[in-house]
């Protein structure tokens, strides 16, 4: 849990070192977000979800606006509008947002497995305290698109009793991959789309055609998983990944990609389902349950769940 990164013996990271988390949303290719998420900052809504980009990019963009709710003294660019304004990554506020060693602003990463059930419950608790530092506290969670439906429901029961102090920011892949009834409830900000073609490594291309032959025609999965270590759990969450990405794609009728395609098939309704699931398996992956179990119990299930559903 987030908390544990601000207890007093775990040594502050370099600061040059850590202020590299805002980097890639300073480019100039990006001035008008940063214009947005000033004006924003400003009189900022309960809820914003930052979508589109790479991880890497909302993670920043994340970073920026908390750098702009605690930095001191926010400075303005030469030869910019007036409405652009940047965390000035000097003071002590900025530093301690960068390294997450800010008490007011909490961080979860579902990347790092914590956005389980237990967070959430200690997140109930601080969100009741006032924050400890600054008027306001923030909470950042990083890539909801990987929210299970249960975790989901406690933050929304936290976005149901609003506190005047508590702001939260939410980085997803892609704003169909998340619950509507959270996704309602918050101010969405796009970022630029990377070609999602060109982003695909090797590894995920080869399991996107095993995925695409063996929904197809339910072949083909057996002789990739079954020696013994063919399936780490990196290659598991790959794989998760690439079917979070295609449903994404089919809920938003995207049909030119083919494994996409495959799932447009499916109602909205089941493709939540269908991705539920998959945030499931992220868990017991995370839990060291066997990466092969968890990958051909998943891709079984999401079969049958395709030949019945349509
Ligand atoms: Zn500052």
């Amino acid at each position: 849990m987030a908390e544990k990164k601000n207890s007093a013996d775990e040594q502050m990271p370099d600061k040059d070192e850590a202020i590299k988390i805002f980097e890639p949303a300073l480019s100039p290719l990006f001035d008008t977000f940063r214009e947005k998420i000033n004006r924003l900052r400003q009189n900022p809504p309960q809820l914003l979800h930052i979508e589109g980009g790479s991880a890497e990019l909302r993670t920043a963009f994340a970073y920026h606006y908390a750098g702009l709710f605690f930095c001191e003294n926010p400075k303005r660019p030469e030869n910019k509008g007036d409405f652009l304004a940047d965390p000035c990554l000097r003071c002590s506020e900025c530093y301690k947002v960068a390294a997450r060693m800010h008490p007011d602003f909490i961080v979860f990463d579902s990347r790092e497995g914590n956005i389980d059930v237990d967070s959430m419950r200690d997140l109930k608790k601080i969100s009741t305290e006032a924050p400890r530092y600054a008027r306001k506290r923030l909470v950042l969670l990083l890539e909801t698109q990987k929210l299970s439906a249960v975790s989901g429901n406690a933050i929304l029961k936290l976005l149901e009793e609003p506190s005047p102090h508590n702001h939260y920011v939410f980085t997803m892949s892609q704003r169909e991959m998340v619950l509507p009834t959270l996704l309602s409830r918050g101010f969405v900000m796009t970022l630029p789309w990377k070609d999602s073609i060109q982003e695909l490594t090797e590894t995920e291309r080869e399991w996107e055609d095993i995925l695409i032959k063996f929904f197809q025609n339910g072949t083909g999965l057996l002789d990739k998983t079954s020696a013994k270590g063919a399936v780490d759990s990196e290659l598991a969450k790959t794989i998760c990944g690439i079917l979070q990405k295609n449903f994404a794609h089919a809920m938003a009728g995207r049909k030119n990609y083919l494994l996409a395609s495959l799932f447009c098939s499916l109602s909205f309704s089941k493709l939540f389902e269908a991705n539920e699931r998959v945030a499931l398996c992220y868990e017991m992956l995370n839990l060291m349950v066997n990466p092969t179990y968890c990958i051909e119990a998943l891709l079984t299930e999401l079969y049958v769940f395709m030949k019945t559903a349509g």
